[in-house]
């Protein structure tokens, strides 16, 4: 339980030696223990806990369970090598981002292939998630030198305004396990870049993914303590102590409302800077105008990408009544195609749900619409083990009011109801206390744009299934958070305003 090359488990699988030597390659780049002021070590009561894979229940990996004090001994790390690595001229960290952006490229598919083993997602998932994660070190390599503060006249003339942009400090940073990399460098770039430092606390599901981000940013010659990891099996005691210590300044949280609320009126003890990027239950409107090839395409992407198990996934289905049956067929058409099985199996488009409870919770949701009279087009039933599989399934004539149009499924399930017309379209649409992002397909852009304006979500995709991008201001509004991640404002979750009354 070491440094990088930690050995792992044992890895035997069913899919062939080739496969199998490589998964074996990509757990043994992954360390296993915490990483503290640059130093990999156990944690203080020498516990660990274990990784497993989603698409067996093997065991992958025991990685170390760090306590509240180890997270304690990381705060103190971050915050000893913040006046350094804050004082960094921004060429130089600008450089260590860049650099690790062309060490993620390199290694993308090592990095894809841990993915999949402890999340469990199919390989061209993990390959595009490993592209889109290294993107952020690019982003906010470039994002790095240009913090810019500025300088104006006093209305009455009696002195200058000057405003300057600072690191907030040490940051805390948390992670859900369904973009394990992604998430992490989405929060890790933007700070590094703003000069803060960080504790980072990934995900229980896929603890290895953040430790081998950690051996990256070590190797890239990142300075010891800028960023520390501390996995964890119990993340409350541990989030809380660290939250209580008055050297953390931020939180940067993903993960579900539910423990984000929590985490907010944690933070409020302190009035500590929060960034939240929380539960989405997008919705995904087509028009009868809209092209219904397009709108199916982009309805896979939407709904497919990472299995379901992504806070951006389509959630609910509303389609203009003409065209609602004929969008449900092509819809179920093109989910009879996609391939379930382990996500490293050729050909395979939908791995398994990352656990146990995750299956559990997506056959309870399809079994009750059923039960209220929903009908089921393709998939809808659990195949037996190994594995947490669950089938691309399209349902319709779901009742308004089935848990399942209310609830973040986090899973292949597409519940479609239909719409009269454009009002009733919003209205089904804004009736969330989510809004994270929605979807529209409609052949009239008039319509589209006044659509988006309508929704109350922070991110709309008109014509297109996707919207992820580091360049865009990604984020929501009502329940599914605060702040934006990526783009310019990405960077500024990390500044914090001074302002400097001169004269001279
Ligand atoms: P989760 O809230 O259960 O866990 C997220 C993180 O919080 C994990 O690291 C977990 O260990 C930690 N955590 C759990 N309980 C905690 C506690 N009491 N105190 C402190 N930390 C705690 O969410 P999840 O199941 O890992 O992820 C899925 C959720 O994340 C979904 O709701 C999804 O929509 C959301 N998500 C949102 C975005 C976004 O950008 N808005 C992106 C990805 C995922």
């Amino acid at each position: 339980m070491t440094g990088p090359g930690a050995t792992t488990a044992g890895t035997k699988t069913a899919l062939g030696k080739e496969q199998d030597s490589r998964l074996e390659a990509a757990l043994a780049a992954a360390p296993t223990s915490c990483l503290v002021g640059g130093t990999w070590r156990a944690s203080a009561s020498g516990a660990s806990f274990e990784v497993l894979d989603p698409a067996s229940g093997r065991l992958l990996a025991r990685v170390a369970d760090a306590e509240p004090s180890d997270a304690l001994a990381a705060v103190a790390a971050a915050s000893a090598a913040l006046p350094a690595w804050s004082a960094t001229a921004p060429r130089q960290r600008s450089e260590i981002l860049r650099r690790a952006f062309a060490e993620m490229v390199a290694r993308q598919e090592e990095l894809a292939v841990l993915m999949v083993a402890e999340n469990g997602k199919a390989l061209a998932d993990a390959r595009s998630e490993a592209a889109y994660a290294a993107e952020f070190f690019r982003w906010f390599a470039e994002e790095a030198v240009r913090i810019e503060g500025r300088l104006s006249s006093a209305p009455a003339g009696a002195n200058k305004i000057m405003v300057i942009e600072q690191p907030v400090g040490v940051a805390l940073l948390i992670t859900p396990w369904n973009f394990p990399a992604a998430m992490l460098t989405r929060k890790i770039a933007p700070a590094l870049a703003a000069g803060c430092t960080v504790v980072c606390k990934p995900a229980e599901d896929t603890p290895l993914t953040a430790l081998w981000l950690g051996a990256l940013l070590e190797k890239v010659g990142l300075p010891p303590g800028v960023v520390n990891l501390v996995p964890t099996s119990r993340p409350g005691p541990l989030v809380d102590a660290a939250l209580a210590d008055s050297r953390v300044r931020k939180l940067s949280f993903t993960g579900s409302t539910e423990v984000g609320r929590a985490l907010l009126a944690a933070a409020a003890q302190r009035v500590v800077n929060c960034s939240m990027e929380l539960g989405g239950n997008a919705p995904f409107l087509v028009f009868a105008d809209a092209d219904l090839d397009a709108a199916v395409q982009g309805a896979m992407v939407a709904k497919l990408r990472n299995g379901g198990e992504a806070c951006t996934a389509a959630n609910r289905f509303y389609v203009e009544e003409p065209v609602a049956e004929e969008f449900s067929r092509r819809l179920a058409r093109a989910m009879t195609h996609v391939k379930m099985g382990p996500g490293l199996a050729d050909g395979v488009g939908l791995g398994p749900l990352v656990n146990e409870q995750a299956q559990q919770k997506v056959s309870r949701l399809v079994d009750e619409a059923r039960a209220a009279g929903a009908r089921t087009l393709v998939g809808g039933k659990a195949p037996d083990g190994p594995g947490w599989f669950y089938p691309a399934t399209v349902l319709v004539d779901v009742p308004p009011d089935a848990e399942i149009l209310r609830t973040e499924i986090f899973g292949p399930v597409a519940p479609v109801a239909s719409f009269v017309d454009e009002d009733e379209a919003v209205a089904l649409a804004n009736d969330s206390e989510f809004g994270l992002v929605a979807y529209v397909y409609t052949g009239d852009l008039a319509r589209g744009l006044r659509v988006s304006e309508r929704l109350e979500s922070g991110m709309v995709g008109l014509n297109r299934g996707v919207i992820s991008d580091p360049a865009a201001p990604f984020g929501g509004v009502k329940q599914s958070g605060l702040g934006r991640e990526g783009s310019h404002e990405g960077l500024a979750e990390y500044l914090e305003t001074k302002y400097v009354a001169c004269s001279w």
